[in-house]
């Protein structure tokens, strides 16, 4: 659309996008990228697909004056996060970008980092929007599941076993860290440079059939997952999955400051699933091939909420306080 207020679009916007933005290498599944006014894609025969959007805004999901090349990796990453929760293969990425001013050192440092997660996953951003105003990136990502393979919010059945992928809390330390930590810096990298379990989402489909990501905070998103199949749960806090990186941070403090950071903090982009005990075995085959750390956490049940199991009372009461946000939490 035409901005009427403003100056129309000028040859100079063509350009910065074409520079920095034109970079998708050619896929056999994309008729038309770049360049018109829409594009032109071929789904997959027998496929369905996934499609999901996501916007982060300057001072709300990341640091304003944060690294660029950072920005551009995780609002991809983001997105590819949910197409993986679905189980599904991610093909298309559209990119809508709203600039305060023209800064090329800014832009050259977002391209790269957009494209190399672009092309760490195999996914082509085959178009987008460009308008002047605060801050913000919204990415829309489309993929593609087998129907009969997808992974889904409601879908957990009591007896189901929880796992979940990598380490938990980490991105929440990291924020509280985030002015003293070098980009090289572990945690720095889980909350700047997240890893999308993508290939891990989609070979579990074939296994699990529930699973969500955990962007919001493991007892957030996992009562999600109890709302939307109208069960309950219980876990284990002496098996949740914490980093030595995060325990030595919580040093001083007592190790329910880690586990509060692995059942409240978000940003993880780990992913939570539930399946049959029968298909355990499975499942840790494909963690072992894919080497991703997979930590069975506890058991859906019948009912609603979520018991914690081992929770320490000083534990308790933080979660308490805390729990405006988390009303599935029961003591
Ligand atoms: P229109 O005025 O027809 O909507 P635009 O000037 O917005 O066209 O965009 C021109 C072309 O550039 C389109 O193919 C569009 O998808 C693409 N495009 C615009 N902004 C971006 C962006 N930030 N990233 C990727 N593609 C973009
Ligand atoms: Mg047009």
């Amino acid at each position: 659309v035409s901005a009427i207020l403003e100056h129309p679009v000028t040859d100079g916007e063509f350009a910065l996008i074409s520079r920095y933005f034109d970079f998708a290498r050619p896929r056999a599944d994309v008729v038309l990228g770049i360049g018109d006014d829409g594009a032109i894609v071929a789904p997959p025969p027998g496929r369905q697909l996934v499609m999901s959007i996501d916007t982060l805004q300057a001072g709300v999901h990341f640091h304003a004056d944060g690294n660029a090349e950072d920005i551009g990796w995780k609002c991809v990453a983001v997105n590819l996060s949910d197409l993986a929760a679905m189980g599904a293969t991610p093909h298309w990425l559209l990119l809508s970008l709203s600039l305060p001013a023209i800064d090329h050192d800014w832009l050259q440092a977002f391209s790269r980092g957009l494209r190399a997660a672009c092309e760490q996953y195999d996914a082509a951003l085959i178009g987008g929007d460009t308008v002047r105003g605060p801050l913000g990136i919204t990415i829309q990502a489309t993929g593609s599941v087998d129907p009969a393979c997808l992974l889904r919010r409601d879908a957990a059945r009591a007896g189901d076993v929880i796992c979940v992928t990598g380490t938990l809390g980490d991105a929440a330390c990291a924020l509280l860290h985030y002015p003293a930590l070098e980009r090289d810096n572990w945690l720095y990298r889980r909350l700047y440079r997240p890893l999308p379990r993508v290939e891990f989402g989609r070979r579990l489909a074939q296994f699990a059939h529930c699973a969500i990501d955990v962007s919001d905070g493991l007892l957030a998103d996992l009562g999600h997952v109890l709302d939307a199949s109208g069960v309950g749960a219980e876990l284990d806090i002496e098996l949740l999955p914490i980093s030595s990186v995060l325990r030595e941070a919580c040093i001083g403090d007592l190790i329910i400051e880690a586990q509060l950071r692995a059942l409240t903090g978000g940003d993880d982009y780990e992913l939570c699933f539930t399946m049959p005990p029968a298909a355990l075995a499975g499942v840790m085959q494909l963690a072992e091939e894919l080497e991703v750390p997979v930590t069975c956490i506890g058991r859906v049940r019948a009912g609603t909420g979520v018991e914690l199991v081992g929770a320490m009372p000083a534990l308790r009461d933080r979660l308490a306080a805390q729990a405006a946000g988390y009303d599935h939490f029961r003591g």
